[in-house]
């Protein structure tokens, strides 16, 4: 047998902990399960040197015809999942200001005088500039 430590593989799969995509090149890890997936096609022993890596996630690609359709979902894999964490960020800052603002409700009507700190009127200032809907709306009062 080839005594390259690399792999290529020609299906999407899980390896030592690892999600392989199609046509990435990859270091074997001598699992069980590696001359069964040589038996089965799945992968191949990869001589040499791979021509083309990802800069977004740093996968490793045999040939231009696996490299090129990766790099173009990777990167929008990428940016779904940051704007999916801005968004998830923003609800939870936006819920954090619901949350003070109706204390501060509930301390207004009760007669106390609500006590807020810089970093809490911040929080409901920038609330506030994100959102045009009146506060006792915001928090369902
Ligand atoms: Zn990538």
């Amino acid at each position: 047998m080839s005594t390259s430590p690399l792999f290529v593989s020609h299906k999407e799969m899980d390896y030592a902990g690892k999600h392989i995509v199609r046509g990435e090149v990859f270091t074997r890890a001598h699992l069980r399960n590696d001359k069964a997936l040589l038996d089965l096609g799945y992968v191949d022993v990869f001589e040499g040197e791979p021509s083309h890596h990802c800069a977004q996630c740093g996968r490793s690609f045999a040939s231009e015809a696996h490299y090129a359709p990766h790099v173009r979902g990777c990167g929008k894999t990428q940016e779904r999942q940051e704007a999916e964490r801005a968004r998830h960020d923003q609800a939870q800052q936006d819920n954090a200001a619901r949350d003070l603002m109706r204390r501060v409700l509930a301390e207004a009507s009760s007669g106390a005088e609500p006590r807020v700190t810089p970093e809490e009127a911040a929080t409901v200032t920038a609330y506030l500039e994100r959102h045009t809907e009146p506060v006792a709306e915001a928090v369902g009062a």
